[in-house]
């Protein structure tokens, strides 16, 4: 009898579960992503859509209730420059909880010029394994230039640029957020700025955008403030907006030189270009032994001939002087930690393990090239440069997430705790809408970003006294803590702090 009830009244609460929406958040403190303060608001959320906002009134009600008095709830967060595409596995759903336990939904990849050639057949690709996080992608000036001239350091012939055209045009149709360059690294490095000029505006046929890790974030070859303006001229004459990755002034020589930066920048914005960076929040950046020290001459052709260099005594030498200098310019063999490659060396710096073999910094990192290569984390930033940029408006929160550095795991959770709770940097409204909306907009992510009715429900609920960072350089692959409820399309992939292991993302092709 007791359990024929039990089942009347179950039969009878999903007889009326139509009436009510899936869930509903009540009692957080709302920031809606657009810049504007927080309010205590209720959001009620069917299927992959948010389709209320508003006060909370008697008889609201949901098939699941999400009480989150004491959490903030904004949009989930969009990375702008993950390493998501090149770390996606051989196989299987590709969960992202380094992303998701930052509070991330949407991570773009293909950043540095390294994005596939064929976009339509990634996203495909995605789609068809799963994703716990959303993910777009760029199409790889470098991959594409790798495909159609290898790692020739020359200029492509007119049919060898239609070529790549081509490949950029097949990619924009199916969906790319634009073309990324990498022109500090070979092949991007071995490119005039014509070269790149020509693809920039396939994509801005499309509406899509010009990412770029710029050519010299230093004083390596052209300078840095060469490289901003090489930039700035990519988005004049291509007539493109333009993104620049990771924004930094990298190396003691060029300390400083954010404000010239940043002024060169408000002026080109001035002139009607549109201008936007990311940032990822820490000190060193992360890169490899070869692309830090190595100069790009010794890389053409590539792995083989750089090593065949190393050795032959008429170009060791000459590598080996340039390699010290590139050493001075990243701060010192103590400014280098080892962390990834062999065991040998791996979590000490470059000054430890020379001294361990007995022999200078640079014989040091010329083994290790030998033996394979190391990832590094290069401590080559000042914290001044670091928060001039990050104050500006149009500079947005990104990760560069990849293995061997903490920002693959913390970077949005570092940026919360470090400079909007500790150090009042940028209000809390302002870190959010750096992390969310600004981005959506800059890159055309149609109803995302934000808290509206019609939205997406990606939406992130932290609990602000405890989000923050575990990992660090050491134990760069820790998973952040503070994100409560994290919801993809609709879907929990966080609950009370547990990963779901939902795959609830799309790969989402970009609108034109
Ligand atoms: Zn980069």
């Amino acid at each position: 009898m007791r359990c024929f009830l039990l089942l009347l009244i179950f039969i009878s609460s999903s007889l009326h579960a139509n009436d009510k929406w899936d869930l509903l958040i009540r009692n957080g403190l709302v920031i809606d992503g657009t810049g504007a303060a927080g309010q205590r608001l209720v959001i009620g959320i069917e299927g992959d859509r948010i389709v209320y906002v508003g006060p909370d009134r008697e008889g609201f009600d949901a098939k699941d209730v999400i009480d989150a008095e004491g959490l903030v709830v904004t949009p989930g967060f969009i990375d702008p420059h993950t390493h998501a595409w090149d770390e996606r596995g051989a196989q299987g759903g590709i969960l992202l909880e380094s992303y998701l336990t930052q509070g991330i939904t949407t991570v773009f990849s293909g950043n540095d010029g390294k994005g596939p050639s064929d976009v339509g057949a990634a996203l495909g690709e995605l789609a068809q394994r799963g994703l716990g996080a959303n993910m777009a992608l760029f199409v790889g000036h470098g991959t594409v230039r790798r495909q159609v001239l290898g790692m020739d350091a020359r200029e492509p012939t007119p049919q060898e640029l239609a070529e790549m055209k081509k490949l950029v045009i097949t990619s924009m149709k199916a969906g790319a957020l634009g073309v990324s360059s990498g022109l500090f690294y070979a092949p991007g490095s071995f490119a005039k700025t014509e070269e790149v000029v020509e693809l920039a505006r396939v994509a801005a046929g499309f509406g899509g955008v010009y990412e770029t890790h710029i050519r010299d974030e230093s004083n390596y070859s052209i300078g840095l403030q060469a490289a901003i303006e090489e930039a700035i001229e990519v988005g004049r004459i291509a007539g493109v907006p333009v993104h620049i990755a990771h924004i930094k002034a990298l190396g003691v020589d060029v300390w400083g030189q954010s404000n010239e930066v940043i002024a060169r920048i408000d002026a080109a914005r001035a002139e009607g270009i549109r201008v936007t960076a990311d940032q990822y929040p820490w000190r060193a950046s992360g890169t490899r032994i070869s692309n830090a020290l190595v100069p790009r001459w010794a890389m053409a052709g590539g792995r083989i001939q750089m090593l065949a260099r190393l050795k032959a005594p008429e170009s060791k030498g000459r590598i080996h002087e340039q390699m010290w200098e590139n050493l001075r310019r990243r701060g010192g063999a103590e400014a280098i930690l080892l962390t990834g490659g062999k065991f040998e060396w791996r979590g000490q710096t470059l000054a430890h393990f020379a001294e361990v073999r007995g022999e200078s910094a640079i014989a040091a990192a010329d083994y290790i090239l030998h033996e394979g290569d190391a990832g590094i984390a290069s401590f080559n930033m000042h914290e001044d440069d670091i928060q001039a940029f990050m104050a500006q408006p149009w500079v947005m929160t990104s990760s560069d997430g990849g293995a061997g550095h903490p920002r693959k795991y913390a970077s949005f959770p570092n940026k919360f705790r470090r400079y909007v709770d500790e150090l009042s940097l940028l209000p809390l409204e302002d870190f959010v809408h750096k992390s969310t909306l600004l981005t959506a907009r800059t890159f055309g992510l149609v109803n995302r970003g934000v808290i509206s009715e019609g939205a997406f429900a990606d939406v992130l609920l932290f609990d602000p006294q405890v989000f923050g960072p575990i990992a660090t350089y050491a134990q760069p692959a820790k998973p952040s803590v503070g994100v409560q409820y994290l919801l993809v399309n609709g879907k929990l992939a966080i609950r009370q702090g547990q990963l779901t292991g939902h795959l609830a993302g799309n790969s989402l092709a970009r609108q034109h």
